[in-house]
């Protein structure tokens, strides 16, 4: 109980620093995306370092997001929103890291889909956060597959499988824990954040993985906000 309170502190005091310098650190970051940018527009084909730039940038933009999402009280607008979009986006967002990996990724969607009550933008985080996780759980490559469906009682599910070595036993308890991390470059944020996300949306993220074979994480939502306590 002590070792967890100081985690509750530990992380109260990084949710506000994140919340001040994330703030900060996010606008010269645009900019610096923005130029970049525009700088591999003018001098296509001249140089391989711009994709790479541009990439590292969302990189800390991305772990902007996460720390900025620690500690602080998280006011959430719920708004119709389209999965479809959403999906689409965040592909867009790891289509290059999945290319260079050889990693291609499939999406299964089961007829149209009604659109549902979210906060677009941290959706939007949650599933780039689990698509790079099954991305980097495949670093010779393979492939995701994306299913979204309407379950009964207005729920949508969204799961994705990869087929990576899987989540060794002993650090299946340490999942969402802030800062577990098996990999080098990892902040260990991801999951944690992803989990967040999902229980403000009065949904669920259940992660289910099998050494050798691979691992899948399934997010329910309810498609409507209107009766929980969110609201
Ligand atoms: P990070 O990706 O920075 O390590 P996360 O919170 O996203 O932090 O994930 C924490 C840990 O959970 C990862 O380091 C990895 O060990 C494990 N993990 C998460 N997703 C997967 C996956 N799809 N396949 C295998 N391991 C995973
Ligand atoms: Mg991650």
């Amino acid at each position: 109980i002590h070792e967890e309170l100081r985690q509750k502190e530990k992380l109260a005091i990084i949710g506000q620093m994140a919340a001040g310098i994330g703030h900060e650190i996010r606008n010269p970051l645009s900019s610096l995306r923005g130029f970049t940018q525009l700088q591999q527009e003018r001098y296509p084909n001249t140089n391989d370092f711009y994709p790479i730039m541009i990439q590292e940038i969302d990189r800390i933009n991305s772990i902007v997001n996460d720390l900025m999402y620690i500690g602080k009280p998280r006011v959430i607008k719920f708004e119709k929103a389209s999965m479809e979009e959403i999906i689409a986006y965040t592909l867009s967002i790891t289509q290059q890291q999945a290319e260079r990996q050889g990693v291609t990724v499939e999406t299964i969607m089961a007829g149209p889909l009604p659109p549902l009550d979210c906060d677009e933008k941290q959706l939007k985080q949650v599933f780039i956060n689990l698509i790079k996780n099954a991305i980097e759980a495949m670093p010779e490559g393979g492939s995701i597959e994306i299913r979204v469906k309407v379950l009964e009682k207005h729920k949508m599910s969204v799961s994705i499988q990869d087929e990576g070595g899987g989540i060794a036993d002993q650090n299946i308890l340490n999942l969402g824990e802030p800062f577990f991390t098996t990999k080098k470059d990892g902040t260990g944020l991801g999951l944690m954040v992803s989990n967040q996300i999902i229980k403000d949306h009065n949904g669920v993220l259940k992660i289910e993985s099998e050494i050798g074979k691979g691992t899948g994480v399934n997010v329910t939502l309810p498609l409507s906000q209107k009766n929980s306590r969110n609201n």
